[in-house]
């Protein structure tokens, strides 16, 4: 099956790709040469268990996916403008699953597509040009989404800040402003849906209104972030009296990954509901077919331009029988209820080790997809960004493929797919357990030099930021020790 040997395929890579498209695993990258549900072999036959791929959501070539993509693409493969069974089918089954009001589908080939889509569908609605983000979100890799992605603009050789993007905090309850330890939970939402308020006042008192408001409905560069009750509930009412709409990105954490719904927004109340969803990776288990779902006042709104939209591969046969056949194989495989108790079997599993293992300083997730936050002390969350970094390498090594989130890289995440069994998770937690205690000679070291530094300073005078600078320098000795 193999072309090229290894060392030529990084070669030509090397020679011929774009240096800035980067690899897993820099270092030592993997060539995976084919994969069968949630595992992935290379070259020489060796197999890895597939922790991160959200994309091959119902498995690895899904034998149901692979014939409807093979029978539909030796049958017809043409652009949208044709009357076709497959979009409409497709469009049905979506909505199906939708609340009432969002009751309209666009297709396009991406999440940075569907992405843009919904940010003009949203300038056309409103009237209104300013975007409401938060803080580490990725939105896409189109220019009109890196400016409303701070995980991208915010690199140092990143665009910035345009002045129509209002940054506001990542919900994240661990780390973020408002922490678990410092507020009831119940009041987490209400804290950090009044900063949008704030933004969406001092957007007004400046004449202007609210475009949009756009977050994943779990934020996964964040680092695995599960948003407070509330919060989204909140938030959408501010948004919608400055005039705004709101967006939930949908591309990573869609089609059933929390279990228990369809769609993440869901597990905020059936009363939260956005004005337009975005939709992606999942959806054509690695075949790109992505989708935008609105209401039917939005979609008025874009038709009375008389602009037509002509999207050429958007809502193709191929792609929309491919969607069909992932949508109906989450149903026939049962596969929200395998994510229900496996990810259940996995967040109890996790949290039995970070009562073991202290440089655990969270756990959180819901259905599988399940982040583990590592710190060097847990009183202070230094983020233990090498010794994360340390621990994947290790996991690969023992064929376990899992990386890292979040703005200090020291989140563990894992969005397997979705045929994950609870055997896959006594594996990954047998491994995890065991390089964990390697990781401890590490932190060990760590403790020492934090316990020399006076820690009340650290802790009144810290921001996040600045822990993260104190991080960089803690690891820089425990370098040269
Ligand atoms: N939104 C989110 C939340 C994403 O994670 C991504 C991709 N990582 C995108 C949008 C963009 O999707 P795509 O790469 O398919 O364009």
């Amino acid at each position: 099956m193999e072309q090229l040997n290894k060392s030529e395929t990084i070669a030509l890579r090397r020679e011929y790709i774009g240096q800035s498209c980067q690899l897993f695993f820099r270092k030592d990258p993997i060539k995976i040469v084919r994969a069968q549900g949630q595992y992935m072999y290379d070259e020489r036959g060796n197999a890895y268990l597939d922790c991160i791929n959200n994309v091959c959501h119902v498995g690895h070539c899904h034998p149901d996916v692979v014939k409807a993509a093979c029978d539909q693409i030796a049958t017809l493969n043409t652009n949208n403008r044709f009357l076709h069974d497959n979009i409409v089918l497709c469009a049905e089954r979506i909505l199906s699953t939708m609340p009432a009001e969002l009751s309209v589908c666009y297709f396009v080939n991406s999440g940075s597509e569907a992405n843009d889509l919904a940010i003009r569908l949203a300038q056309i609605h409103t009237g209104n040009k300013d975007i409401i983000t938060l803080e580490h979100a990725y939105h896409g890799h189109l220019t009109s989404l890196i400016d409303i992605s701070h995980y991208k603009f915010n690199l140092p050789g990143g665009v910035g800040q345009k002045d129509y993007v209002h940054l506001a905090s990542c919900p994240d309850t661990y780390r973020g402003k408002f922490q678990t330890t410092d507020y009831k939970s119940e009041d987490l939402g209400h804290l950090y849906a009044d900063e949008i308020k704030e933004i969406c006042d001092q957007v007004q008192e400046e004449g202007k209104g609210i475009c949009a408001y756009i977050a994943e409905s779990m934020l996964s560069c964040g680092g695995q972030i599960i948003p407070p009750p509330n919060y989204f509930r909140e938030v959408y009412q501010h948004v919608r009296k400055a005039g705004g709409v709101c967006i939930a990105d949908e591309v990573q954490v869609g089609f059933g990954r929390v279990g228990k719904f369809w769609w993440g927004f869901q597990l905020q109340g059936e009363d939260v509901i956005p004005d337009i969803v975005t939709m992606g990776k999942p959806m054509g288990n690695g075949h790109p077919v992505a989708a935008v779902i609105t209401t039917k006042a939005i979609s008025e709104s874009f038709r009375k331009t008389g602009v037509e939209y002509f999207n050429t591969y958007g809502g193709n046969p191929v792609s929309c029988a491919v969607a069909n056949a992932v949508f109906d194989t989450i149903i026939k495989d049962k596969l929200r209820e395998n994510a229900l108790v496996v990810g259940e079997y996995l967040l109890d599993n996790c949290h039995v080790l970070a009562r073991k293992h202290s440089i655990i300083g969270d756990v959180r997730g819901v259905g599988l997809f399940v982040g583990i936050e590592l710190v060097l002390d847990k009183e202070l969350k230094i983020p233990a960004t090498e010794i994360a970094s340390y621990v994947i390498s290790r996991m690969k090594d023992e064929h376990i493929l899992l990386s890292t989130d979040g703005p200090d890289c020291n989140v563990i995440k894992l969005k397997p797919p979705m045929v994950f069994t609870k055997d896959n998770v006594d594996t990954f937690i047998t491994l995890f357990d065991r390089i964990l205690k390697e990781a401890r000679e590490h932190q060990d070291l760590t403790s020492t030099i934090i316990k020399s530094v006076n820690k009340d300073t650290i802790l009144t005078d810290l921001s996040n930021k600045d822990a993260r600078t104190f991080k960089k320098s803690t690891e820089q000795k425990i370098k040269s020790i």
